[in-house]
């Protein structure tokens, strides 16, 4: 899983929002995982109106907070039923989506070179703290099939709805390592993510 954290940390650090470009996010693909990345866009010329356009248009956390980049992902799981109608547990299948939000800034001419400048490190350092949230996805989705087959193994006798309680108490382990990150690192701002 390491090489895959690195290139994913690196793809997204390298996705630079410069003056208002775009580049495809072609290491992200390599890395055999895919998180779409969903640009919302802001302008302004001046620190403030940058900060203005990312409190009105920065995506809503789940306490109703607006944040200036998010990570939404969804885990799935499922299996396929037998004749008799019972859930084939030993078949399960998991899949994960995940979605990155992060701001565009489209800059304005009048935009100085130093808050071009400030702004792509900013860029950079919330893109790498969103992929940290990422991570915690791809490190610990497999365990939900990882762990409904092991429960299986101990009993074969597995209900569905005890298949699926497994499966949710590894999307609250996740859910954990996300609330805990974001309170370890005051949402990045001990990581150095400001634009007051
Ligand atoms: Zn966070």
């Amino acid at each position: 899983m390491w090489a895959v954290r690195v290139t994913l940390l690196a793809a997204l650090a390298c996705l630079g929002n410069e003056a208002g470009t775009l580049s495809e996010p072609s290491a992200l693909k390599n890395s055999g995982f895919a998180p779409k990345i969903q640009y919302y866009r802001i302008s302004g010329s001046t620190r403030e109106e940058i900060r203005r356009a990312l409190q009105t248009h920065g995506p809503v956390d789940q306490f109703g907070i607006h944040r200036h980049a998010a990570v939404d992902w969804k885990i799935a799981w499922s299996w396929p039923k037998a004749e008799d109608g019972r859930p084939r547990i030993d078949q399960i299948s998991c899949r994960q989506d995940i979605t990155i939000i992060l701001p565009q800034w489209e800059s304005e001419p009048t935009a100085p070179p130093e808050l071009i400048t400030a702004w792509n490190q900013y860029y950079n350092r919330l893109a790498r703290h969103e992929a940290q949230h990422v991570l915690h996805v791809v490190d610990n989705y497999p365990a939900v099939e990882r762990e409904i087959r092991a429960a299986l193994e101990i009993n074969p006798a597995l209900t569905f709805a005890e298949a699926n309680k497994t499966g949710h108490a590894v999307l609250n382990r996740i859910r954990d390592l996300d609330l805990a990150y974001d309170e370890v690192t005051q949402h990045g701002r001990l990581e150095g993510i400001s634009w007051d």
